[in-house]
């Protein structure tokens, strides 16, 4: 293979980033067999680039062995070649499979007899490596692979054999695996596991046949939030139909081609994955990872209506930067940045998971907080106002110190506006009294609320 002069530069300068949440599962690894140096360093640069994912390398068997017997549990994927000098019958995939890790296998060309082979020893894939842009597009697969950890598959099946043979096709892909007997199990299992991305369900089951799991589903899930894959006998007719009129989203006939059952399941999933990620970006703040505006009011409402109906009790806080513009001013915007997202992270990290965190503005935030006594949120914000002026910011060689006026407010008022509005007429106060304080809204805040209702 010819591979263009700046293909390794640009590998490096591409930004290939994966977004997940999968980072920290422990095996961040790929392994990397290959003995054209040229095509090693070039993948390796391109998984390196991966966000989170490195490369370790080897030029053959030998190679290998030595590096899988230290560091075997490191790699979550590999990716080798088929002919090697000292292993030219393919005795690679044997190698790195028995110490349990999947292989994704390069070739120089695919036939009949050498495609059968690869599905016969349970390969990822197989690329042909003749072109610079299929390197890449191994980095892709790497990075999809790893990104498939994020995703719970349900596979619904009364029959074990074909249900454990689904999974372990599933599990070699990466995905987190769920399985049930039948479509009631699979509610229940959905029930305790509300982020499943993917049910695969078969259609003849006892208790609960597959189109009926379909339409139970459907009454809470729509279809770009939870995929579902049909599967059913190819004899039978009608059933696709059948099952997709009912909401699933695509439908494979049994028994299917290995291939056409990953790409399936990989255009489902990267749809849930995209849905998902526009979701994120819609309802978080760009800059400090928090809630934004809209989705404080989407998520607070909800709980202010609770709160109302006398189910729960809330309060907010309003914690707004002291005398940010300086920040600004004197370190520059930049740094100003950095300040606003370490006041998130001391935010998330002083108060509670159930808490409502959004940023409301330039420089305030606004807490909606769920509390069980009276005094408790005074408490709460006293801890915040503390955390954040005890915590100290270094931007390069500068430390920097910050502190907030925070206005709190209890009273449900007309509306959860309201409630933000008496908590800012208390930010107003902290700031007069000198700032770095905690101030409750008080009965005259009330009034001059009313009174703006009033007019
Ligand atoms: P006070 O103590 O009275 O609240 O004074 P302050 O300087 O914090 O308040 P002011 O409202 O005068 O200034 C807020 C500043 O916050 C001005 C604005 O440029 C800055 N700001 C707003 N959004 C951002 C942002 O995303 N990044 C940075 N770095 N600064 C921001
Ligand atoms: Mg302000
Ligand atoms: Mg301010």
């Amino acid at each position: 293979m010819v591979l263009p002069s700046n293909a390794l530069a640009s590998a490096r300068l591409s930004r290939l980033k994966i977004a997940t949440s999968c980072e920290n599962t422990g095996k961040n690894k790929v392994l990397v067999v290959e003995d054209s140096k040229s095509i090693r360093e070039l993948l390796c640069a391109y998984i390196n680039n991966l966000h989170a994912i490195g490369a370790d390398s080897a030029a053959s068997l030998g190679e290998t062995k030595t590096l899988l017997a230290n560091r075997a549990r490191e790699y979550f994927i590999s990716v080798v070649d088929l002919n090697l000098p000292d292993a030219e019958q393919g005795e690679i995939v044997d190698l790195v499979q028995s110490h349990g890790i999947p292989v994704i296998v390069m070739t120089g060309t695919v036939d009949e007899k050498v495609r059968e082979a690869m599905l016969r020893k349970n390969v990822l894939d197989y690329v042909i490596k003749q072109q610079a842009t299929e390197i890449e597009h191994i980095a892709y697969i790497v990075g999809r692979m790893y990104e498939n950890r994020q995703f719970k598959v349900l596979v619904v099946d009364d029959s074990p054999s074909f249900r454990h043979y689904l999974a372990a096709l599933l599990e070699n892909y990466q995905y987190q695996v769920l399985q049930a007997d039948n479509g009631l199990e699979a509610l229940e299992t959905l029930r305790a596991h509300p982020d499943i991305a993917l049910i695969l369900t078969d259609y003849n089951m006892p208790r609960m046949n597959g189109q009926e799991l379909i339409q139970a589903v459907r009454k809470d899930h729509r279809r770009e939030d939870l995929a579902i894959i049909g599967l059913s006998d190819a004899s039978k007719t009608g059933v696709s139909v059948l099952m997709l009129k009912c909401g699933a989203n695509d439908f494979l006939s049994k028994p299917f081609e290995v291939e056409e059952f990953y790409c399936r399941v990989t255009q489902n999933t990267n749809m849930i994955g995209y849905v998902r990620r526009i979701k994120e970006h819609a309802t978080r703040d760009f800059l400090t990872g928090l809630y934004n505006r809209r989705h404080l009011f989407e998520v607070g409402t909800h709980l202010y209506n609770n709160a109302k109906r006398g189910n729960c009790r809330i309060a907010i806080g309003l914690v707004d930067a002291d005398h940010f513009k300086r920040i600004n001013d004197t370190h520059g915007h930049d740094t100003g940045d950095l300040v606003l997202q370490q006041i998130a992270r001391t935010l998330k990290q002083t108060l509670r998971g159930c808490d409502v965190i959004a940023r409301f503005g330039g420089e305030e935030f606004v807490c909606l907080i769920v509390i069980k006594h009276d005094e408790d949120h005074l408490a709460a914000f006293e801890r915040v106002r503390k955390a954040v002026a005890d915590t100290r910011i270094q931007a390069g060689d500068e430390t920097i110190h910050i502190t907030t006026s925070i206005g709190v407010s209890s009273d449900l008022g007309e509306s959860l506006e309201d409630m933000i509005r008496l908590a800012d007429k208390a930010v107003y106060r902290a700031k007069k009294n000198g700032r770095n304080r905690v101030e409750v809204a008080t009965r005259l805040d009330k009034n001059s609320i009313n009174q703006l209702h009033a007019d």
